[in-house]
């Protein structure tokens, strides 16, 4: 069984690239019967973003990926979150220097900053350091911590960094020097920051990253570290990291990156990338998570064209049919998604839509009665109430890209039309269906008569009219039943493009659609 982790920093939204590594993770542990561990890293107090944390757990548990051990469940591993695990840190750093495989340095911000300049004119990497303090005795070194002075911890690293066997991507050796680079030819990674020995521990008592990460996979039994391309370029040092502890590494695995269609990667801070974004335009968690699935993971040939649901790509999950190559995400595919799993839900998802139309709705036409920006035709209980917005969702949902898009897309179910139009401005509209009144004025009178306000009374009403004005000369030879119904729509609709009208119309209601018949008419 694996025991994988999805180690996020609170630095801000899920962006689907976390999404697909948390589920990944999650899919790899539960497809061996093993455990799905969540770990916050938030060692760089500075890029910790409050609230963040919060967020992400949000995110993870709307889509379903709940960790078997968290900062909020607890575990037998814990804390699992690394701010309340400093001593931990210290504990292994100062470790390693007694066991000669790391040193203190004391070199001043100002020192590695003038290292730094200099090495970038001699190709030297950026952030590499020339082990002035390597030279440091033991009883120096001592003497100067316990008078306080200000250092860091470094790995005092092999002149080899050991080569990545990863699950991905194959084997991977990153070189030192730029010349060994251009020798090794093609799989090879030209990391300019590993040459050196990296801190492990910051002069403020915080860990890095690789310390953190390294020691926190150990000790909570980590199996299967999977996580995003990003990362492969530390591997290497995480593995010189787990040799000088003398601890077995687990095993890597890194996810290619995600691309938009232009081949560019997605970015944390364009939204297209905010999942955040996608619960709120009203994708289905189980669309999302199938989406994000297939972003690099080659499923089983009879699964392709298929959806399939969390316990599905669960028992068919391999890590080995992650593909390497980087992976665009195309927005047409979740849209389909999308709309396949909403049709798989009971109701076809009614009430989940209601969950998100409604507030979208309300960003558009104003919260309610008392809404400055209030643009209801009529009392907006009426008009917001679950049982009318899923009549509109039922007729319409077909033509919608995303469930969102509803308010835009049929805006005249929520507010007139016409409003601030003036009668004549509305039959110039009306012009070429319009034969000068005579069949809309009819077919409001059939519309009056009315009992029962519904579809087949509606379509029998526009017969009834039709057949009463057909032979009349205003009407012959220039308009058609195609242009009463026409006309019917752009009364009712504003325009010419919409649903079924008749539909359309029993669902606006015998009030409002007489009254903009009306006003058309004026
Ligand atoms: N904290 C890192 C991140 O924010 C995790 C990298 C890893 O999984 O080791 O992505």
């Amino acid at each position: 069984p694996a025991r994988t982790r999805f180690a996020p920093s609170p630095t801000g939204f899920l962006h689907l690239g976390g999404l697909r590594t948390a589920l990944y993770n999650y899919l790899l542990a539960k497809n061996t019967g093993g455990q799905f561990l969540l770990r916050i890293e938030d060692t760089d107090q500075a890029r910790t973003v409050p609230g963040a944390e919060e967020s992400l757990q949000r995110t993870l548990s709307w889509a379903g990926l709940t960790p078997d051990e968290s900062p909020t469940s607890g575990g037998s591993y814990g804390p699992y979150k690394q701010s309340e695990r400093l001593p931990i840190y210290r504990q292994h750093a100062e470790d390693l220097v007694q066991r000669g495989q790391a040193y203190r340095c004391f070199c001043s911000a100002e020192r590695l900053e003038s290292l730094r300049n200099q090495g970038a004119g001699v190709n030297r990497a950026v952030g590499s350091y020339d082990r002035a303090c390597t030279h440091i005795s033991d009883a120096e070194s001592q003497e100067r911590v316990a008078k306080g002075e200000r250092h860091t911890i470094r790995l005092l690293t092999p002149d080899e960094f050991p080569k990545v066997n990863d699950l991905v991507f194959g084997t991977v050796q990153f070189h030192r020097a730029p010349e060994a680079k251009a020798a090794a030819g093609p799989n090879v990674f030209a990391a300019q920051a590993t040459y050196d020995d990296p801190v492990l521990l910051k002069s403020d008592g915080y860990p890095t990253y690789h310390l953190a990460s390294v020691v926190d996979d150990h000790l909570m039994q980590i199996s299967h570290v999977v996580r995003g391309e990003e990362w492969l370029p530390s591997t290497p040092k995480h593995l010189a990291i787990y040799d000088a502890f003398g601890w077995d590494a687990p095993k890597f695995a890194h996810l290619p990156l995600l691309t938009n269609l232009e081949g560019k990667k997605l970015s944390k801070r364009e939204n297209d990338a905010n999942v955040d974004m996608y619960i709120k335009e009203g994708y289905l968690p189980e669309a999302l998570l199938n989406f994000v699935a297939l972003l690099g993971w080659g499923a089983p040939m009879t699964m392709r064209d298929q959806v399939f649901t969390l316990e599905e790509m669960t028992k068919a999950f391999r890590l080995d049919k992650v593909t390497k190559g980087s992976t665009a995400v195309a927005p047409e595919k979740l849209i389909f998604l999308n709309k396949k799993h909403l049709s798989q839900r009971p109701d076809q998802g009614a009430d989940w839509i209601y969950g998100v139309v409604k507030p979208a709705l309300e960003e558009k036409f104003g919260k309610g009665e008392n809404s400055e920006m209030k643009s209801y035709e009529q009392d907006s209980s009426v008009l917001l109430d679950a049982g009318y917005v899923k009549k509109v969702y039922a007729l319409l949902h077909e033509r919608l890209r995303k469930p969102t898009d509803l308010p835009e897309s049929c805006d005249y179910f929520w507010r007139n039309p016409h409003e601030g139009k003036s009668g004549p401005e509305l039959s110039s509209k009306l012009e070429p269906f319009w034969a000068v009144g005579l069949p809309v004025t009819t077919l409001l009178q059939h519309f009056q008569a009315i009992e029962i306000w519904d579809e087949t009374n509606v379509n029998n009403a526009i017969d009834a009219a039709w057949k009463e004005v057909e032979g009349k000369d205003e009407v012959q030879g220039t308009f058609s039943k195609k242009h009463l119904l026409m006309s019917l729509r752009v009364c009712v609709c504003g325009g010419k493009m919409g649903a079924d009208i008749a539909k359309t119309v029993e669902i606006i209601g015998r009030a409002r659609v007489l009254a903009r018949i009306e006003a058309c008419l004026e």
